[in-house]
């Protein structure tokens, strides 16, 4: 299975043009801070009101809804780990979100789709091992989703994924 290809985008994961944006939501799934709020409010209350139906969701888990209002067709919301500490299983349960969100993407058979920083916002999982979490995990599990975008909403994850794309 050929490689996606990976590219890096400042700016805000609500207007991007993909078939799947990933959603860095709490277990609630019922809208938050940060860039759950920005989906929430981007999507519509449609979205609320599905998310009711869906029993939350676990940590290093992942659920699919319609993207409602937003561009994208799909929205995978997947619950990043808290940082504490990092000796907690925090890589492995954010290398899951990663991996549960490609399947789901896989499932609706998307072609494009793109990520935020999982976690590094209010669940404080510094930027440089996260985005190495992301980069090792997307290109290292099986995927037909072809093309995959991160987008960085502030200076320092632009400049962790770059160098480490870049690196690569
Ligand atoms: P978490 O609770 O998983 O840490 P946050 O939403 O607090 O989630 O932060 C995750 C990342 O998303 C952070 O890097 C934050 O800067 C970023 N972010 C916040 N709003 C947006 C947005 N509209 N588009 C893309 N990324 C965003």
């Amino acid at each position: 299975m050929a490689l996606p290809q990976l590219s890096l985008l400042r700016g805000d994961l609500t207007t991007q043009v993909v078939d799947v944006v990933v959603n860095a939501a709490n277990s609630s799934l019922l809208g938050g801070g940060g860039v759950d709020g920005a989906i929430h409010r981007a999507a519509g209350p449609s979205l609320r009101q599905h998310c009711r139906t869906l029993g939350g969701c676990r940590t290093g888990q992942a659920k699919i809804t319609p993207g409602f209002d937003l561009d994208a067709s799909w929205i995978v919301h997947t619950v990043g780990p808290v940082w504490r500490g990092g000796h907690n299983g925090e890589e492995e349960l954010l290398a899951s979100c990663y991996r549960e969100s490609l399947a789901l993407a896989d499932e609706v058979r998307a072609a494009s789709m793109a990520f935020p920083a999982i976690s590094t916002g209010v669940f404080r999982y510094p930027t440089i091992e996260a985005a190495k979490v992301a980069i090792d995990t997307v290109t290292s599990t099986p995927t037909k989703v072809a093309a995959i975008v991160f987008v960085a909403f502030n200076d320092e994850t632009w400049n962790a994924y770059h160098a480490l794309l870049t690196a690569r």
